[in-house]
C-alpha cells in the first residue's frame, strides 16, 4: 500500500514524543499552579457535560485541540486533591515517581493476570509487598516466602470484599462456592455472619452486601468514648449467633476508622476471634502506612494475629491512586475463594506450581502494572524520606490540634494522636457547619464533616504532598476566624 494511503489514525512513536512532552510539561505546571486554583470546583451539575459534543467525533483531531478542551471543559470541573489546602476526606496523592511509573505502565500496555503474561509483573509485586513487610514491621507470615503474602487490589473496599470471601470460604469448607449461598446456609455450617464495629467504613457494609449475605448479616458492634469497638460487645454478639445457630466468621477491625482515626483493640479482637474460629481482617487504610515509623508502630498492636491487613498507599504513601495493599496469613484460604482456572488461561507456569497468578487473588481477572508505581515510590524517596514526610503531616496536625485546643469557640471531638483532627463548635452542630461552610468558600481550603455520638463534627485531614506549614496555618485563620463568627 501506498504510504499516503494509509490511514493515519495510529499516533506514531514521534508523534507520542512530542505529545508526550507537552503532556508532562503540562503536568508540571499543573504541579506549580494548583495553590492558585480555588480548591472545590465550582460548577454546577451538568455544565461540564453541557461543554462537550452530544456525540463522538467521525473525524480524528488534533492533538493540541484535546489540550485546549482540558483546560477549557476539564479544569474548571476539578477539585483539587494535590492543592496543598486539601485538607478534606483522606489525602489521595499523586507524587512525581508514581505519576511516571503509572505512565510507564501504561506505556507497557501489560495486562498481568498470570505471572506467564509478564513475569515481572508479578514478580516486581511479590517483591515490593514483601518489602513493605518488613517497612511496616507486619507479621512475617505475610511474607510470600512464608504461607501468606501480599497483592496489590483497586481499594481497601475490594481487599475487605476479598477477605470476606476467603472467610466464608473457610469456614464453609467450599461450599459456599461450589453449592451457593442458600445450598450452604442450608448445610450444617448454616447461616454465615460477619461484624465490624459502628464506625467501620461503609465499604464493609458493602461487602456483605456484594458477598451475598446481606446486610443483617452483618453485625455493627458499639463502640467506647474513643470510637473503637468494644471487644465485650462483639463477645456477646459472637455468644448470642452461637446461641441462634448462626455460623459467625468474619471480623473486619479498623485501624484509623474514616471518620476518626480510631483505632480498634485489635489484640482483645483478635483473642475473641481465636476462641470461635473467625477470620480477623484490619483494615488499616488511611492510618497504616504510620507505621512506617517506628514511634508510631503501636498501631499495630495485635496484627501478628490476624487473618488479614490491607492499607491504601494511594491515601497517604504519595502513590497514585489506585493501589491497595492486601496481605492475607494464608494464601490457599484465598485462593480456594478465588481461583477459577478456565482451559484458555492454563500454561505451565501455573501447572508448575512455583509462580503466582495473582488473577486468583482478586475479583478480576485483569490487571495492571501497579507495583511499578509502588516500586518508583519506594526508591524515589526511600523509607526515611517517606517517614520524613509523614513526621512533617503528624506534626502540623498536632500543632492545628493545639491551636483547636486553646480557641474558646471550639472543642477537639476524638483523640487525634496521626494527622486527622475532629473538632466541633461549642455552640453546637449550626454553628459547626456554618464554620466548614464558610471555610470551604474561601477556596484556599477544603474540609470534609463526619457525625460523632450524633455531634456534627469538622475534619482536618493534613497529608497532601504539597501541604505545609504555612497552608495548615492559613487554614486554622480561616476556621478561627468563621468559629469567632458563628459565635457572634
Ligand atoms: N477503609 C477506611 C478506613 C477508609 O478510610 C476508606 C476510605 O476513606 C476505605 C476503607 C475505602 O477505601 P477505598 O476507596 O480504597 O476502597
Amino acid at each position: 500500500m501506498d504510504e499516503r494511503d494509509k490511514p493515519q489514525y495510529h499516533m506514531t512513536p514521534d508523534e507520542f514524543r512530542r505529545h508526550g512532552r507537552a503532556v508532562v510539561e503540562w503536568i508540571a505546571s499543573y504541579m506549580e499552579r494548583v495553590e492558585t486554583l480555588p480548591v472545590l470546583s465550582e460548577v454546577a451539575p451538568g455544565e461540564v457535560m453541557a461543554a462537550m459534543p452530544t456525540a463522538a467525533p467521525e473525524q480524528g483531531e488534533p492533538f493540541d485541540a484535546m489540550m485546549r478542551d482540558l483546560d477549557a471543559v476539564v479544569m474548571p470541573g476539578i477539585t483539587h486533591w494535590q492543592h496543598p489546602g486539601f485538607f478534606g476526606y483522606f489525602p489521595c496523592n499523586a507524587s512525581g515517581p508514581a505519576i511516571l511509573g503509572d505512565l510507564i505502565s501504561s506505556g507497557l500496555g501489560v495486562q498481568g493476570m498470570l505471572w506467564q503474561t509478564s513475569p515481572a509483573c508479578t514478580e516486581v509485586e511479590t517483591r515490593v509487598l514483601d518489602w513493605l513487610v518488613a517497612a511496616l514491621e507486619l507479621p512475617a507470615v505475610f511474607l510470600s516466602t512464608e504461607s501468606g503474602g501480599g497483592v496489590i487490589q483497586d481499594s481497601a473496599s475490594s481487599a475487605t470484599l476479598c477477605a470476606l470471601l476467603a472467610a466464608r470460604e473457610r469456614k464453609t469448607g467450599g461450599a459456599s462456592n461450589r453449592d451457593g449461598l442458600a445450598a450452604a446456609s442450608a448445610q450444617p455450617t448454616g447461616h454465615i455472619v460477619a461484624y465490624t464495629s459502628t464506625q467501620a467504613h461503609s465499604s464493609v457494609a458493602k461487602a456483605a452486601m456484594v458477598a451475598g449475605l446481606g446486610r443483617a448479616s452483618l453485625r455493627a458492634i458499639d463502640v467506647d468514648d474513643q470510637q473503637a469497638m468494644r471487644p465485650e460487645a462483639l463477645a456477646e454478639a459472637i455468644r448470642a449467633d452461637l446461641a441462634a445457630g448462626l455460623v459467625p466468621a468474619f471480623v473486619c477491625a479498623t485501624i484509623g476508622s474514616t471518620s476518626s482515626h480510631a483505632i480498634d483493640p485489635v489484640r482483645a479482637i483478635a483473642e475473641i476471634c481465636g476462641q470461635h474460629g473467625l477470620w480477623l481482617h484490619i483494615d488499616a487504610a488511611a492510618a497504616g502506612p504510620a507505621a512506617l515509623c517506628p514511634e508510631y508502630r503501636w498501631i499495630h498492636d495485635g496484627v501478628e494475629l490476624a487473618d488479614s491487613y490491607s492499607f491504601n498507599p494511594h491515601k497517604w504513601m504519595f502513590t497514585n491512586f489506585d493501589c491497595n495493599c492486601f496481605y492475607v496469613r494464608d494464601r490457599q484460604a484465598l485462593i480456594s475463594a478465588l481461583g477459577i482456572m478456565p482451559e484458555y488461561l492454563r500454561n505451565a507456569a501455573t501447572e508448575s506450581g512455583q509462580v503466582f497468578d495473582y488473577r486468583d487473588w482478586q475479583i478480576p481477572l485483569g490487571r495492571r502494572f501497579r507495583a511499578l508505581k509502588l516500586w518508583f515510590v519506594l526508591r524515589w524517596y526511600g523509607l526515611d524520606g517517606l517517614r520524613a514526610h509523614l513526621r512533617r503531616h503528624i506534626e502540623l496536625t498536632q500543632r492545628f490540634r493545639a491551636w483547636v485546643e486553646a480557641d474558646p469557640n471550639l472543642v477537639v471531638a476524638a483523640p487525634a494522636p496521626l494527622n486527622l483532627v475532629c473538632f466541633r463548635h461549642i455552640a453546637g452542630d449550626e454553628a459547626s457547619e456554618r464554620v466548614l461552610n464558610a471555610v470551604n468558600e474561601s477556596g484556599h481550603a477544603y474540609l470534609t464533616h463526619t457525625r460523632l455520638s450524633g455531634a456534627y463534627v469538622l475534619r482536618m485531614s493534613i497529608g497532601a504532598i504539597a501541604s505545609e506549614a504555612e497552608h495548615v496555618e492559613a487554614a486554622w485563620r480561616l476556621v478561627a476566624a468563621a468559629a469567632a463568627s458563628a459565635s457572634a
